[in-house]
């Protein structure tokens, strides 16, 4: 790929590569600037209880509210923050957010917070996760971390001393995207992880591929011998939601139970009669 020859190469293989370049090098100044000027803000998903569809938490999802392109979703940044180094001091805002809003909710559910893979290699990632619970006085039981299985492909010590580290602190870890990657099983038993989160491709097939199905409940399956909870990720209809609860995933996340929305906007939901709390 022509990107991966770095700035000063000008190899016009396709017409607007320059322009793209030029696009691209304009969002990553802005994208520091924006850092600074904190233009960034998380919404939030509800995360249920499968088998009594209680509120169990939120998942911060973060947008970037771009002064010239409107609100950005992490698709169109991330990346981006990663390559640049940014996703350091994007990150740990991230956290302390989402750590300082969970802490004002009326009720003491989650707070399910990703972790990119550069934060998850930074020195000092727990001391930073410390920060934030105290700044925060948010309990540690109440704040889960979750990371993809890029971040395990190093397979190695400091892997697993830092997840053992932030694990020590009282939080929770999730393997965010199961079944995208390498899905080595033996992730599963080298790592402590409390959650998997099985990814929506497959539960959006679930209702026409047996294949699916049988995925689904063979993790599902798994995570529950292996003591760990299993999130259907996705999950967008009645249909849906009924064959992820049969096939023994114990959460569900999806449209069909809410969108990510603004943190001003979640008091509704914190009115349902009851909530699994942490
Ligand atoms: P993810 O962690 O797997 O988050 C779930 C994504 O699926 C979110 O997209 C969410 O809006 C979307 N989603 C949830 N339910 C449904 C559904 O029923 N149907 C469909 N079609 N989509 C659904 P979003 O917010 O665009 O985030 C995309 C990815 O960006 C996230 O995937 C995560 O990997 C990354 N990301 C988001 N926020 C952060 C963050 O604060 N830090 C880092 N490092 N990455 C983030
Ligand atoms: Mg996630
Ligand atoms: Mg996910
Ligand atoms: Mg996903």
């Amino acid at each position: 790929k022509a990107k991966m020859e770095g700035r000063g190469t000008c190899r016009s293989f396709e017409p607007g590569m320059d322009a793209r370049l030029q696009e691209r090098r304009q969002l990553e100044s802005e994208l520091v600037l924006g850092v600074k000027k904190e233009q960034f803000v998380l919404h939030y998903q509800p995360l249920h209880d499968a088998k009594t569809s209680q509120l169990t938490g939120f998942e911060a999802l973060v947008r970037w509210s771009h002064p010239r392109l409107g609100l950005l979703p992490p698709s169109e940044f991330i990346q981006l923050a990663e390559e640049t180094g940014v996703i350091d001091a994007l990150g740990e805002w991230i956290l302390r957010r989402a750590c300082t809003d969970a802490a004002k909710w009326p009720l003491p559910v989650k707070v399910a917070v990703n972790l990119s893979p550069a934060q998850f290699k930074q020195q000092g990632l727990s001391l930073q996760v410390a920060a934030a619970l105290a700044a925060s006085e948010l309990l540690p039981s109440r704040l889960e971390l979750e990371i993809t299985e890029s971040v395990l492909l190093a397979n190695n010590e400091n892997t697993l001393n830092t997840l053992h580290g932030l694990r020590d602190l009282g939080i929770s870890i999730a393997m965010d995207d199961f079944g995208t990657g390498y899905s080595s099983l033996s992730y599963l038993r080298s790592f402590p992880f409390n959650r998997i989160k099985i990814d929506r491709s497959f539960v959006s097939l679930m209702c026409e591929s047996s294949e699916s199905r049988a995925i689904v409940k063979a993790v599902a399956e798994l995570g529950t011998t292996l003591g760990m909870t299993t999130t259907a990720e996705g999950v967008e209809t009645e249909d849906q939601y009924r064959l992820v609860r049969e096939n023994g995933c114990t959460d569900v996340q999806g449209w069909f139970f809410g969108r990510p929305m603004p943190a001003s906007e979640l008091h509704a939901l914190f009115e349902q009669p009851e909530a699994l709390t942490a």
